[in-house]
């Protein structure tokens, strides 16, 4: 198995870039790299249907903290906003069969997880796939939810899931206090 979602080729660098923002240490241009992924995330949604959608959704939602905290410059929360927007509303295929997705996982748990979780998503096959989710995070589903005990094909399908990236969408504006429409 290869990657299971798109990424980049360089994934890994704009991943660290992104926790180092998140963690407050980074020493570049912190403004540069949110609108990069904003920007990245426009167009990659205007593209063809299998671009890493989801992946530069991730890095907004990864860096939505410090959009939300960190005093960024101006227009930087509106360019970032008007992305997640987007994403957020393409939540228009139906239903699924799926009763729980990845992004109902706790936002602040998921965060410090999406490191080693992008890590198996790029190469399941040398990872474990307890890595994709936080542990313990299927535990507290609601009843009616799935159970506890999905497998890691199960939980690697939900991640591939079409409504998992408006899902983080949803979730990255909730943490900007802002509406999907
Ligand atoms: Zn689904």
């Amino acid at each position: 198995m290869s990657t299971v979602i798109p990424m980049p080729a360089n994934w890994a660098d704009l991943c660290s870039s992104w926790e180092e923002i998140r963690h407050g240490y980074h020493a570049g241009d912190k403004d540069a790299t949110v609108r990069d992924c904003a920007r990245r995330l426009d167009t990659t949604a205007a593209g063809p249907k299998d671009g890493p959608v989801l992946f530069w959704t991730l890095g907004l939602l990864t860096l939505a903290p410090y959009v939300a905290f960190g005093d960024p410059g101006p227009g930087v929360e509106d360019e970032v906003t008007a992305a997640l927007r987007r994403i957020a509303r393409g939540d228009d295929s139906g239903s699924c069969a799926h009763g729980w997705h990845p992004y109902d996982v706790d936002v602040d748990e998921m965060l410090e997880h999406l490191p080693t979780a992008l890590e198996v998503l790029n190469s399941p096959a040398d990872h474990t796939l307890n890595g994709l989710l936080p542990a313990d995070c299927l535990d507290g589903l609601d009843d009616g939810a799935e159970p506890a005990n999905l497998s890691g094909p199960e939980v690697l399908d939900r991640w591939q899931c079409p409504r998992t990236a408006p899902g983080f969408a949803r979730a990255a504006l909730d943490h900007l206090g802002a509406t999907v429409h």
